[in-house]
């Protein structure tokens, strides 16, 4: 029997890590697919490295062209200062995201980087001059070391480790077993919402891109968590040309500008304070945020 056994474990184990490999591979994929929806033009030049003045001109996008998701959406991101988009949900928020990492090309107007249009560039050298700290960030079965490395492949481990400390992550990492060998992932150790939020900001702040893409998960957060993504969204957007998608509404008081989003148009654009005393749809979503009960975790 003890003949059978052995053979018969190998494959269960084999099993589990080809199912595994392949949850990976097919992760890897739903990225890429949606990638290549468009191509390089014949003639596209790299964006050169360096500061990025960010602008929507009168963009207009639908996904299916019989509903427009988006109308005539203009908004300008200046080096070091940072627009916070928001709005209910189905908004269009995220799809300027998308937009802009050119999973899709816009349908009317345009995007422009430093007055080009980003249909000029590569699509390699676009998305290297953007960072983005998405809503749920696919963790790789690898250290934590590994996971953060990511951010750029070629990083010192002690570029490693000052990425980790600057998005609050180093301490957590001190405490794990293994600290940064740790492993990671399904088949590992797993992270909480806010940490693996802190993986994806040490990953993008170890790219130092130009342009950083905050797109803020819709869970609820208790307060002190809140005040953490904060205080973490402000470090990593220093002096960069900063979106963030936001939902609630405290992470970004600070912005220097909040552009309201309602049914695919800007509906109302201000800093937090001019916001609240036009009393419109921002003055609503933040009274009734403020009703809110905290989440206690
Ligand atoms: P949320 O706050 O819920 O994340 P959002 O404001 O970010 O919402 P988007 O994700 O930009 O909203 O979606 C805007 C609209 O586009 C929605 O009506 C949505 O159903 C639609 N949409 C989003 N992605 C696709 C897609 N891949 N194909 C077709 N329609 C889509």
């Amino acid at each position: 029997l003890i003949q059978l056994y052995i053979p018969l474990n190998f494959l269960g184990v084999l099993y589990r890590e080809i199912r595994q490999a392949l949850t990976d591979i097919e992760r890897m994929f739903g990225l890429l697919r949606t990638q290549r929806e468009v191509e390089d033009a014949p003639d596209a030049l790299p964006l050169q490295p360096g500061p990025v003045t960010l602008r929507f001109e009168q963009v207009g996008f639908a996904y299916d062209a019989r509903r427009p998701v988006l109308e005539d959406v203009s908004l300008e991101v200046a080096p070091g200062t940072t627009v916070a988009v928001v709005g209910h949900s189905g908004a269009g928020k995220s799809t300027l995201s998308r937009l802009l990492f050119r999973f899709y090309d816009v349908s009317t107007g345009r995007i422009t980087l430093n007055g080009t249009d980003l249909r000029q560039f590569t699509q390699k050298s676009l998305r290297r001059a953007i960072g983005i700290v998405p809503q749920d960030t696919v963790l790789f079965n690898d250290s934590i070391h590994y996971n953060i490395q990511y951010g750029r492949p070629d990083a010192s481990a002690e570029e490693v480790l000052a990425a980790a400390r600057a998005a609050q992550l180093h301490e957590f990492i001190e405490r794990l077993p293994d600290g940064y060998e740790t492993r990671v992932g399904e088949r590992g150790l797993k992270l909480s919402g806010g940490e693996k939020q802190r993986v994806a900001i040490a990953r993008a702040l170890l790219k130092d891109p130009p342009i950083l893409i905050f797109d803020e998960a819709t869970s609820a957060l208790d307060s002190q968590t809140e005040k953490a993504i904060q205080s973490q969204l402000e470090a990593a957007a220093r002096g960069r040309t900063a979106l963030v998608i936001a939902h609630r509404l405290s992470t970004i008081m600070n912005a220097d500008m909040i552009i309201v989003m309602d049914q695919g148009r800007v509906a109302e654009r201000g800093t937090h304070s001019e916001l609240l005393t036009q009393c419109g749809i921002y003055a609503s979503m933040w009274a009734l945020q403020q009703q809110e009960p905290q989440q206690e975790n």
